[in-house]
This record gives C-alpha cells, structure tokens and sequence, in this order.
C-alpha cells in the first residue's frame, strides 16, 4: 500500500489540524525503524503500488514545522514536502482574517526559515497564494492563485515548486486542469491510500488526524488500518451528504 500522510501542525493543543510532538515523534521513529519506506512525494508516485511506502506532507507552513518536525526527519534522513500559502508566508493562519472553528492561530515560517528546511532537504510545495477554497472562484482567479504563487515561490527560494495541495482538499477537474499547467502532483483531502490509477493531479492522503493516537499509523497493513479508514471515510461522506442537503455547501 502506497499513502501520502497530511501533517499540519505539530502542536498539543489538541485542534483538527494539530497532532501532538509525542505521538508525531512515535510515528516518525516507527516509520525510520523501517516496516514501511518513506519517500519524497515523486518517488512515492514511481513506485509499485504493492509496495508499503508512505510521502510526508505538512500543510500550511507552520513554524512548529521547523522546531519540532525538521530535526526529527533530519536526524531519520526522512524526505518531506511543506506547503506554503504565500501571502502568509511569514505571517500566521488566519486565512482572509478569519479563524476557522476550533483552529488555533499559530505562526508561519518566513522566506529565510523556508530556505533553511530546503537546505535541510525539505521540498516546498505550493498551497496557492491566498488559501481559498478554489472551487469557488473565478477560473482567472483560480490561475492566479496556482500560477503566480508557484513564481513568487521560484523567485523567493530558487526553485520551482513541482506539487501543490488545493486548500481544504477543493477542487474540480476543472481546478486539476489548470494545476497540471504549472505542477507534476496535485494532493487532496481524498481519505484513501494511492491507487494505480490514480490522477497525479489529484492524489489522495491521509489526514494524521484520524491516526494521532498511539499505535494508529503503526497498525499499518492490517484489518484494523484498513476497517479505520473505511470506518472514517463512510463518516465523512455521511458529513458531505448532509452538508450537501442542508444546502451548506
Ligand atoms: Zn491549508
């Protein structure tokens, strides 16, 4: 089984996007013991779907990434991808000045912290400029948020950046599209692990959220691994459903 992994912040509050530095600490020292490989996120999609290896990902660009997860991964030699919002780069998560429910505002790494993860063999992905829910807006501005930010990233850290994570996992074949313009990979919030045939633009991951208690992520390759992510994705289509009737979304 192929799986990208979604971090964001590692932190003890407690919070939807927050897995505790103990449980984030079990997981990276079980992965580098070796039962499943870590890969960058472009070896991930060139191996064989047989083989058990998962891509790490980090979403949004905290500063906790670099005090608490980069020397983790840099004493383990373990790949990562971080993706960056790049008006904020700097600045902290209040995307469009609003807090979203239960999410704690934490600072963002700046350009020169950014620079310093790359030297430590940390890949920047791009999480568009502004982090909006693409699949409503315009279609020029959904080029904007996906061309521009990949060229202020260029441009501040001397690399392109070759993957993208729509924010809040939104997107449209359309959005997909106008991503495979300017990148190689494109990740969701699709809870799933990676098929064959899936679109490069499109991959799924799997939120730590769902495994941020002790043995979760390490229960890898069995009944209950699998019975969890079924029991999870049921649950959260149960959500959208429901969403999608009250008219929510
Ligand atoms: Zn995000």
């Amino acid at each position: 089984m192929r799986a990208i992994l979604t971090y964001h912040s590692i932190d003890d509050s407690g919070s939807p996007i927050s897995v505790s530095p103990a449980i984030f600490g079990a997981q990276i020292r079980w992965l580098a013991e070796g039962p499943v490989r870590v890969l960058s996120l472009e070896d991930l999609v060139g191996v064989s779907p047989e083989e058990d290896a998962v891509a790490l990902t980090f979403d949004d660009g905290f500063v906790n990434f670099e005090t608490v997860a980069a020397p983790l991964l840099g004493q383990y030699g373990l790949p990562a991808t971080l993706f960056v919002v790049v008006n904020y780069v700097g600045k902290n998560n209040l995307w469009n000045g609003k807090k979203g429910p239960g999410i704690p505002v934490l600072p963002l790494l700046d350009w020169a912290a950014l620079g310093r993860c790359i030297d430590s063999g940390v890949a920047i992905g791009c999480h568009t400029l502004n982090h909006p829910n693409l699949c409503q807006l315009p279609g020029n501005s959904v080029r904007k948020e996906l061309v521009d930010s990949a060229a202020v990233i260029a441009r501040e850290t001397g690399r392109s950046p070759r993957s993208v994570a729509y924010p809040y996992g939104a997107h449209t074949p359309e959005v997909a599209r106008m991503a495979r313009e300017t990148y190689r990979l494109g990740v969701t919030t699709d809870l799933r692990p990676v098929d064959s045939d899936d679109d490069p633009l499109r991959l799924p991951r799997l939120d730590m959220y769902y495994f941020r208690a002790h043995g979760r992520l390490e229960s890898w390759g069995t009944r209950r691994f699998d019975g969890r992510l079924w029991l999870r994705r049921q649950a959260r289509r149960l959500r959208q459903t429901l969403a999608a009737r009250g008219g929510t979304r």
